[in-house]
């Protein structure tokens, strides 16, 4: 059986290991639990931290307000044309 998932609104940019903010406030640091999988998004412009944690759900905060800065510090190729254009709808 074939589910087709929404769009996402956001493209992919980076995956990486953060801790979920609302673990975090009951749990110290060093409890090796305390680490979600994560990645670094871009939509609207900015690039944003989602988090993934089995109790709280999805988070997403702000990580950097210009993501052209942020391609530029981290080295990252530049994205243009036809994959950038399926995914931003607006700006
Ligand atoms: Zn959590």
């Amino acid at each position: 059986m074939t589910t087709l998932l929404p769009l996402r609104d956001y493209i992919i940019e980076a995956y990486t290991r953060t801790v979920c903010p609302l673990c975090f406030a009951v749990l110290r640091r060093s409890d090796e639990d305390v680490w979600r999988d994560a990645m670094l998004v871009s939509h609207g412009g900015s690039i944003w931290l989602r988090r993934f944690c089995a109790q709280h759900g999805e988070t997403e905060s702000l990580y950097e307000e210009d993501a052209e800065i942020w391609r530029a510090r981290s080295g990252a190729s530049r994205r243009s044309g036809p994959l950038s254009a399926l995914f931003r709808s607006s700006s």
